[in-house]
């Protein structure tokens, strides 16, 4: 998959792709926008396109580089992944890291990331996930 298959929202890839032309990439980015809307499949592909080391001249990652590799199997070694979990009676100080094979599993079955589905997939129906203050 490629910035082109990510549905609409032209005008924010074509802005990420001058960041990177431009060699002026801010160290952290915000992508807002409605549940569902394509906004976390955006920062995964900018990622890969960031680290990717043959873009196509058309503004896409390769998709065949180490790099791009590694992206595509979530395991790209400068990019980290934190996200909301809960707390169990096995794990009282939850990580991101404690629930990576779930979250990759999920993300790849339902790339946009819609945050209530998550949410629901855990076994604790009542608990609310969170990313803890000690994830940090
Ligand atoms: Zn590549």
């Amino acid at each position: 998959m490629n910035f082109k298959d990510i549905p609409a929202h032209e005008n924010v890839k074509r802005q990420l792709r001058d960041m990177v032309a431009d060699g002026r990439v801010p160290h952290a980015l915000l992508l807002h926008g409605p549940a569902g809307s394509g906004k976390f499949m955006l920062a995964r592909f900018f990622a890969q396109y960031l680290h990717c080391e043959h873009p196509t001249s058309d503004g896409e990652p390769c998709g065949t580089c180490p790099a791009c590799i590694q992206h595509q199997t979530f395991n790209h070694v400068d990019t980290l992944f934190v996200y909301p979990v809960v707390k169990t009676e096995k794990l009282k100080e939850p990580v991101s890291d404690d629930y990576i094979e779930e979250f990759r599993d999920f993300i790849t079955s339902s790339p946009y990331m819609d945050f209530d589905k998550w949410a629901s997939s855990f076994e604790k129906k009542n608990a609310q996930p969170i990313i803890y203050v000690y994830e940090s």
